[in-house]
């Protein structure tokens, strides 16, 4: 970053708020559908979608609509009292899961998701034995950091500093159907994966794994939660991930795309899971707030009506066939791995930060996720042009970190 104005706005960041994000020296001002415009009115093609958050891309117009007309009748009540846009959104998101029995508690993040889902369970665990209490959870899952959410996250070196954490969660490797099974037990009231791990670098949890997950928890009549977060929405080609692998959750959770940057997030539940929860088990000011759901309707709205579903699913292989191209052509590509639109180039050493670095330099916007890969989640409503122009300037990028 060059100008003053940008450098006045690093020093301000550092002296006024806590130091727990590494930014990169870029200040966003703007942005319209999958295009980025920075400070100093640069023009960036977004690949990573906040962390797959703005599936409709940047002011999509009738998301804005959507909230300003919310926004000028009805912003808060309190959950004492009915709204309609509430009731609406869970409506629609039990269609859109095909459960007609679902029931949802409506939150404001992927965090608040997953300790929601934790009581859920725990409730529904105590209600057949009283230890029925504990969790068993996938080694790389992200959960969020919040205290019970980052228990459950399988990643110690981001427990050391915060524990103790109550151990009542147990992680296993996401690859070993057999060490899954042998951790459940009949204390177990619920067993936690994603069917895609993207903070572990866009890892698909391997089918076996998945279906032995659903098999312990009727095994033991734990819940099986799949936690959606990332991956749910139509990011992956399907409605949600799940869908995707023959095994049905009781319980998923949502955040991320929903309200397409608003703080939303849903704890989903079906069958008996649906009615664990009851009058004062749970609770949250903002959650299910109007002008929220009024942006989440009309992302599952506009999901639905333009087809982006599909369209993930076509653009996704179009994706991974041109960062297949880059495999062997480009320097550092070594692979490719996940599903849809999302999905990482795994590099050949760890370069992530600097293809990261050389990536904005190109004007394209990805993240590091992993020190030896590079993830692209791209809005939904991309098309097949800015597809190829991402992997070029992902290529160039990889060129120039190797020059
Ligand atoms: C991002 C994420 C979370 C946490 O969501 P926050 O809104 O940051 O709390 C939880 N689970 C998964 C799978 C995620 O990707």
């Amino acid at each position: 970053m060059s100008t003053t104005a940008q450098d006045s706005i690093v020093a301000r960041e550092a002296a006024a708020l806590m130091p727990t994000y590494r930014r990169r020296e870029v200040e966003f001002v703007s942005g319209t559908g999958p295009w980025l415009v920075d400070a100093a009115g640069r023009r960036y093609l977004d690949g990573l979608s906040g962390l797959s958050v703005t599936a409709l891309g940047h002011a999509h117009p009738e998301v804005a609509d959507a909230i300003a007309r919310q926004a000028r009748t009805l912003v808060h009540t309190s959950n004492l009292f009915y709204t309609r846009p509430q009731v609406e959104l869970a409506e629609r998101l039990a269609a859109t899961l095909g459960w007609a029995d679902a029931r949802t508690f409506l939150c404001n993040s992927g965090a608040e998701a997953c300790e929601g889902a934790l009581k859920l369970a725990r409730r529904h665990g105590k209600a057949q034995h009283l230890d029925k209490v504990r969790v068993v959870a996938l080694d790389g899952g992200f959960h969020g950091r919040t205290l019970a959410a980052l228990a459950l996250t399988g990643n110690p070196a981001k427990h050391a500093p915060f524990e103790p954490l109550g151990g009542w969660i147990t992680h296993v490797p996401h690859d070993d159907a057999g060490a899954l099974a042998g951790a459940v037990d009949e204390r177990t009231c619920a067993v936690v994966i994603e069917v895609v791990q993207g903070e572990a670098g866009v890892r698909p949890v391997p089918p076996d794994v998945v279906a032995a997950a659903r098999a312990a928890a009727d095994r033991v009549g734990a819940l099986l939660v799949v936690d959606e977060v990332q991956t749910g929405l139509g990011r992956l080609g399907a409605w949600y991930g799940w869908q995707q692998t023959g095994v049905r959750p009781d319980v998923v959770t949502l955040a991320k795309a929903l309200a397409n940057g608003l703080p939303a997030g849903a704890v989903v539940a079906r069958g008996a899971a649906a009615a664990a929860l009851g009058p004062g088990d749970h609770a949250t000011t903002f959650g299910g707030g109007p002008v929220v759901c009024a942006a989440a309707l009309t992302v599952l709205e506009v999901l639905e009506r333009d087809g982006l579903v599909e369209r993930a699913r076509a653009l996704g292989a179009r994706l991974g066939d041109l960062l297949e191209g880059l495999v062997g052509s480009a320097p550092h590509a070594a692979g490719v791995r996940g599903r849809g639109l999302l999905q990482a180039l795994e590099l050949d050493a760890p370069v992530a930060g600097a293809v990261t670095d050389a990536c904005l330099a190109a004007g394209l916007v990805v993240n590091d996720v992993a020190p030896d890969a590079v993830r692209l989640a791209p809005p939904l409503i991309i098309d097949e042009a800015a597809v190829s122009e991402l992997v070029a300037r992902l290529g160039a990028a990889l060129s120039a970190v190797d020059a």
